[in-house]
């Protein structure tokens, strides 16, 4: 037994038959335990639980990996647990009039900021998938990973302007033993960068822990020139936003913050964050 594959539309809407609560896990598949824990997650809150496995082209950039990226329907239906139900819509079904012509949601200026001054277009193409997945599947739940953070906090902002009915859940992020994120990606990393990828996971500890004795320009400076030290990582970001516009918190903040941060190793980019408490001005 594994978990069930839709196979059309209309058993998608059959579930919502069965008058329990359906919660919806949106991922890109190459399922890992991170993934796994937004599931575990999912089947606490609700009856019924429906994973979308969907590499979506929208939020692709050109020069992206959008053709290599992992993809491996069989195993990632075989790792999820018996009972939920996989949804793994065609391009087609998703862009009924084509990718090119679906109607973009637009991020706004916090979308070109981070991830998406790097990504142009990326949260357009992010949110857009979303949107039409949460039409599609109509959840009450929607699960999503603290890993991503900008994309939960586009997402929220989305359900709250377009007022859907759905709960939006955050999952702690899930680390390799290391430190390192769980991320589909981590498979592009060579030996020798998968072990300077845990940098990361070490600039955003000494971050966490400096920040409850000093002051947050010297815990970002402090991390900033661990990665200048590790040749085979090129820090793109290490930044403290505001949790609550997610713009850079302005000097002398006090109060919560979550550290952002992406890297590239080769051509590889990774992304981590983590939530903390800035107490010195
Ligand atoms: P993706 O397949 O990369 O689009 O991710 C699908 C969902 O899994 C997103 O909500 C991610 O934030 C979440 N996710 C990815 N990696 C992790 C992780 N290491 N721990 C927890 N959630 C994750």
């Amino acid at each position: 037994m594994s978990a069930t594959l839709l196979s059309s539309q209309s058993e998608l809407d059959q579930l919502h038959g069965a008058g329990k609560t359906i919660a919806f896990v949106p991922t890109m598949g190459a399922l890992h335990t991170g993934h796994l824990a937004l599931v575990t997650k999912a089947q606490e809150l609700a009856g019924i639980v429906v994973v979308s496995i969907f590499v979506n082209p929208l939020q692709f950039g050109p020069s992206e990996d959008f053709e290599r990226y992992p993809r491996s329907l069989d195993k990632d239906i075989a790792l999820l647990p018996d009972g939920v139900f996989v949804y793994a819509p065609s391009v087609e079904e998703v862009y009924p009039g084509g990718q090119e012509a679906a109607p973009l949601l637009h991020a706004g200026s916090v979308g070109e900021l981070f991830e998406g001054a790097h990504r142009p277009g990326h949260f357009d193409g992010m949110l857009t998938v979303v949107n039409r997945l949460f039409n599609l599947v109509k959840p009450d739940i929607a699960v999503f990973g603290q890993k991503d953070a900008q994309q939960v906090f586009l997402v929220r902002s989305m359900i709250q302007q377009q007022g859907l009915d759905i709960d939006l859940v955050v999952v702690p992020t899930v680390r390799e033993t290391d430190g390192l994120a769980l991320s589909s990606r981590n498979v592009y990393l060579s030996p020798e960068e998968r072990e300077a990828a845990a940098i990361i996971p070490r600039a955003i500890n000494t971050v966490v822990t400096t920040v409850k004795s000093g002051s947050a320009t010297d815990a970002i400076a402090s991390a900033a020139r661990m990665f200048a030290e590790q040749p085979l990582v090129r820090l793109d970001y290490l930044e403290l936003v505001d949790p609550a516009t997610f713009l850079p918190v302005p000097e002398n903040y006090v109060g919560a913050a979550t550290l952002i941060v992406a890297a590239h190793l080769g051509n590889t980019r990774l992304i981590d964050t983590e939530n903390l408490e800035i107490v010195h001005a």
